[in-house]
C-alpha cells in the first residue's frame, strides 16, 4: 500500500480540477472543505499543531485554540458566501440533521457583527426530543448537545441561493449517553487502535504509529428513473420501492446491463453529482453500471471509517438532489424493483496504522508474516463469535428483500479467504507455514497481448464478508444504510478479538527479550485460534442449497429476519462486548435495539398503508374500468350466435382476482389495525405475509387489465431511463 497519512486525505488540485463545475475541465475550482491544507495555511503554527494533535490523538483542545480555529474558519466561510453554519451530526435515523444559525448577530448600536466563537464551534445545543433515543430520553427530557469532531473536516453545502457551513458533530444527551451513530463510532475507532497497538508493539511494528485508524471505502448501488414516473408511484415517494409491478419482460437475463455503456443522461447526472461531492471533499472515484437495468454503482477512495461515514452520508444525499436537478430520481432502497437485482452497499474495511501501514496487507512471503497473520486470525474469530451481531448490524425493512435473495450474500455470516490465505490457514492448523501460493502469470494466447500477472485466488461475489486482497469486504448491508453502525460494530468486536489476541501473545512473550523468537512463539498460538474458528471460513458457493445445510451442520447462525437479528443486541454476551470497550454501555445498547425494531416496524407500517391505498385508490378502480370494457365486449354482435370465450373467460377470471385481491386487502387491514393495538405482534407472522398476498394478486391484476387503465407506470416503463 503506498505510504499515505489514512486520516488525512486530501484530495489534490490535479484531481480536483477533472470536476470542475463549469465543464472547463484546465481550470482548478476552489474545493468547499476547511481543509487540512487550508487550516495549515490559515491558522498559527502552533494552533495548527494543536488542532492536528486533538485531530490525531484525541488531545482536547483548549479554549483559546478552539477559539482561533473558530474564528479562522468563520472569516473562510464567509469568504465563499456562507451566511449561517450549523452542527451537522448522525442521530438514529440513519440520516443526517441540521439546524442552521446565521453568523450574524446584533452589535447593540443598530447594527450587525459577524460572531462565532470557539464555544460556538466546539458545542451546540440542539433540542434533542424528537429524534429518537429508544428510551434513552422522555420527551420532556430535551436537553442534549452536539460536540465538534476535529477528525472529519467541516465543509460548506450550497443550494442556488446560499451557502451554509456544516460542522461534523456527535450528538448526546444531557447525561453523557450517545444518542447518534458519530459517537461509538468514534469510541470503536479508539477502541480498535488501542488493541492493535498492543499487538503491533509486541511485533516491534509500533514505532512512530501514533493511531492505527480503521478505514472505509463503501461502494453505493442505486437505480435511476425519470422524476416523472416516480411522481406518478406513491410507493415510491412514500416508501421508496414499488408495491406492486411484474418484472418487465426483458430486463437482466442477457447481462447486457452490467458495466454497459452509461446511458448519456444518467452519465451527465454522476457527473453532476460527482462534481459536487469532489468540492465537498469526497474523493468519489469508480462509476459503472449495474447488473439490473436502470442500475449504478459509485465508489470512492476509502478513507478513516469516520470521514468516510460523513462522506457515504453526504454521496447519499448529493445523489438524490442532483437527481432531482436533472429531472431524475435516485432509488437507494435495497429492493426498489421485484423480481430484478436489489441494490447494496460493500462496506470496504481494513485497519492502518498513521503510518500508512494497511495491516491487512498479506504481503507476497504471507507464510512469513505472522503479524499479519495475528490481525487475520484475529478478525476470523471476531466474526466468527459475533456473526449475529455482524448480521444485525445490516438489518432494516429493505435489507429483508435483499439478503439471502439471489443475488445477495445470504443471511448466514461467513467468511471467504480465497486460495492463497485458505493454504495459508491450512499450512498453520497442520503446525507449519512452508509458503505461499502465487498467482504466477497467464498467457492469453495472442502474441501481441501482454503477459499478464494472476491473483493468488479467484474471487467470490457470493460471500457475505470477503477478503479481497488487501482488506474485507462487507458485502451484506443494504444500499440505504448508513456505515457508521456495521462499522461501529466491525470495530468493536475485533478490538474484543485483538484484546484476546494481545493478553494472550503478552503472556507467552513475556520475558522473552529476543525479538527473534516473537513469530515462533506466537504460531502455535494463533494456529489454535484459528482453527477454533475456522467453521466461520467458507470458500464455496454461498447461494447454494449445500452450504445452507453446511452451515446448519457447523452451527452458524442463519437470521432470515430482520426482527430475529436484532435480538443479537439484547444478548449478555453483546452488553459486555460494546461496554467492556466502552463503546456502548447497556442502556444505549438498549435504545438501539428499541429504536432499530421501532424503526423496522414503523417502516412496514408506511408501506402496508401506502399498499392498501393504492390497492383501493387505483387499482380497484382500473380492474372496475377493463372489467367494463370486457363486459361490453360480451355483448353479441348481429350474425354471432355467442360472445367470444376468450372474452367472458378473461372478464371471469379478472372478476374472481379481484375478489380475492379485496379479501386480501382487508386481511391486510386487519393485521395492520392488530400490528397496532397490541403489543408483540412480530411482522414477519402477520403484516408481511398479509402484504405478500395483496402483491401477488395485485400483480395478477395489473397483467389483466388494459394498459389504458393502469396508471401507474409499469417496471416496462420505467426501466431504463431513456
Ligand atoms: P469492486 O467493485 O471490485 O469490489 P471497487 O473499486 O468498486 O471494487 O471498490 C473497492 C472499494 O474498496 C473502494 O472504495 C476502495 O477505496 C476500497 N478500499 C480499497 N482499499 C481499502 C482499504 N485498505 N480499506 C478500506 N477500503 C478500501
Ligand atoms: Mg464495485
Amino acid at each position: 500500500m503506498p505510504t499515505r497519512d489514512a486520516t488525512n486525505f486530501a484530495i489534490t488540485d490535479g484531481l480536483r480540477s477533472q470536476f470542475n463545475p463549469n465543464g472547463d475541465n484546465r481550470k482548478a475550482f476552489a474545493s468547499d472543505v476547511f481543509s487540512d491544507r487550508v487550516m495549515r495555511e490559515k491558522l498559527p503554527k502552533d494552533t495548527y499543531r494543536a488542532y492536528r494533535q486533538a485531530a490525531v490523538t484525541g488531545h482536547t483542545l483548549d479554549a483559546s485554540i478552539a477559539h482561533t480555529i473558530a474564528t479562522a474558519m468563520k472569516e473562510w466561510a464567509i469568504e465563499k458566501g456562507a451566511t449561517h453554519y450549523t452542527h451537522w451530526f448522525h442521530p438514529l435515523t440513519g440520516t443526517t440533521a441540521e439546524k442552521h444559525d446565521s453568523f450574524l448577530v446584533p452589535d447593540g448600536l443598530d447594527h450587525a457583527i459577524t460572531e462565532f466563537s470557539g464555544k460556538q464551534l466546539i458545542q451546540g445545543e440542539p433540542d434533542a426530543s424528537s429524534f429518537p433515543s429508544g428510551g434513552l430520553r422522555a420527551t420532556f427530557e430535551a436537553r442534549g448537545y452536539t460536540a465538534w469532531d476535529p477528525s472529519s473536516p467541516a465543509f460548506i453545502t450550497r443550494t442556488k441561493t446560499g451557502a451554509t457551513l456544516c460542522i461534523p458533530t456527535a450528538f448526546v444527551s444531557y447525561t453523557g449517553e450517545a444518542l447518534d451513530e458519530k459517537t461509538p463510532l468514534l469510541r470503536s475507532m479508539d477502541a480498535v487502535s488501542d488493541q492493535a497497538i498492543r499487538v503491533l508493539r509486541l511485533f516491534g511494528a509500533d514505532a512512530g504509529v501514533e493511531k492505527v485508524s480503521a478505514t472505509c471505502g463503501a461502494e453505493q448501488e442505486f437505480f435511476v428513473i425519470d422524476a416523472e414516473e416516480f411522481k406518478a408511484r406513491p410507493d415510491l415517494a412514500m416508501c421508496g420501492r414499488t408495491l406492486f409491478g411484474n418484472p418487465p419482460e426483458k430486463h437482466q437475463q442477457l447481462a447486457d446491463h452490467y458495466f454497459g455503456t452509461i446511458p448519456e443522461r444518467v452519465q451527465e447526472f454522476i457527473l453532476a453529482a460527482e462534481r459536487k461531492l469532489i468540492a465537498l471533499g469526497v474523493p468519489v472515484r469508480t462509476r459503472h453500471n449495474e447488473v439490473a437495468p436502470g442500475q449504478y454503482e459509485i465508489a470512492p477512495e476509502f478513507e478513516t471509517a469516520n470521514v468516510a461515514a460523513d462522506h457515504q452520508q453526504l454521496t447519499m444525499q448529493v445523489l438524490q438532489s442532483t437527481a432531482v436537478e436533472r429531472g431524475l430520481a435516485c432509488l437507494l432502497h435495497e429492493k426498489p424493483f421485484k423480481g430484478i437485482n436489489g441494490s447494496g452497499k460493500h462496506i470496504n474495511w481494513s485497519i492502518a496504522t498513521s503510518t500508512g501501514v494497511n495491516l491487512l496487507d498479506p504481503t507476497e512471503e504471507t507464510h512469513l508474516n505472522v503479524q499479519f497473520l495475528a490481525f487475520l486470525v484475529a478478525v476470523i474469530r471476531a466474526v466468527d463469535r459475533h456473526a449475529d451481531l455482524l448480521r444485525a448490524s445490516v438489518a432494516s425493512s429493505g435489507n429483508d428483500h435483499r439478503l439471502g435473495a439471489h443475488e445477495a450474500p445470504p443471511a448466514i455470516i461467513s467468511i471467504f479467504l480465497g486460495d492463497m490465505l485458505e493454504d495459508i490457514l491450512e499450512q498453520m492448523c497442520n503446525g507449519g507455514l512452508k509458503n505461499t501460493i502465487s498467482g504466477g502469470t497467464m498467457r492469453l494466447g495472442v502474441s501481441h497481448l501482454p503477459e499478464i500477472p494472476r491473483h493468488s485466488g479467484d474471487r467470490n461475489r457470493t460471500s457475505p464478508f470477503a477478503f479481497t486482497g488487501n482488506k474485507f469486504e462487507f458485502r451484506a448491508a443494504g444500499a440505504s444504510c448508513s456505515v457508521s453502525w456495521p462499522c461501529t460494530v466491525m470495530n468493536v468486536i475485533v478490538a474484543e478479538s485483538l484484546a484476546d489476541v494481545a493478553d494472550e501473545l503478552e503472556a507467552a512473550l513475556k520475558g522473552v527479550t529476543d525479538r527473534s523468537k516473537v513469530s515462533e512463539i506466537a504460531l502455535p498460538i494463533l494456529a489454535r485460534i484459528a482453527a477454533e474458528h475456522r467453521r466461520v471460513v467458507f470458500n464455496g458457493d454461498n447461494y447454494s442449497q449445500e452450504w445452507h445445510d453446511e452451515a446448519a451442520r457447523r452451527g452458524l447462525p442463519n437470521l432470515r429476519a430482520s426482527e430475529e437479528a436484532f435480538e443479537a443486541y439484547r444478548s449478555d454476551r453483546a452488553k459486555s462486548l460494546f461496554d467492556r470497550f466502552g463503546v456502548l454501555n447497556e442502556r444505549e445498547l438498549e435504545s438501539r435495539y428499541a429504536t432499530f425494531v421501532e424503526q423496522y416496524r414503523t417502516e412496514l407500517l408506511i408501506e402496508a398503508r401506502t399498499m392498501i391505498a393504492i390497492a383501493e385508490e387505483t387499482i380497484v378502480p382500473a380492474a372496475c374500468d377493463t372489467a367494463s370494457r370486457l363486459y361490453a365486449a360480451t355483448e353479441v354482435a348481429t350474425g354471432v350466435s355467442a360472445p367470444a370465450a376468450s372474452v367472458t373467460k378473461r372478464l371471469k377470471v379478472l372478476m374472481e382476482t379481484l375478489d380475492q385481491f379485496g379479501a386480501a386487502v382487508e386481511k391486510l387491514r386487519d393485521e395492520v389495525a392488530k400490528a397496532d393495538a397490541e403489543e408483540g405482534v412480530t411482522m414477519k407472522d402477520s403484516v408481511m405475509p398479509a402484504m405478500t398476498a395483496v402483491r401477488s394478486l395485485g400483480d395478477r391484476l395489473e397483467a389483466h387489465c388494459a394498459d389504458a387503465d393502469w396508471s401507474l407506470p409499469k417496471y416496462r416503463d420505467m426501466l431504463p431511463v431513456r
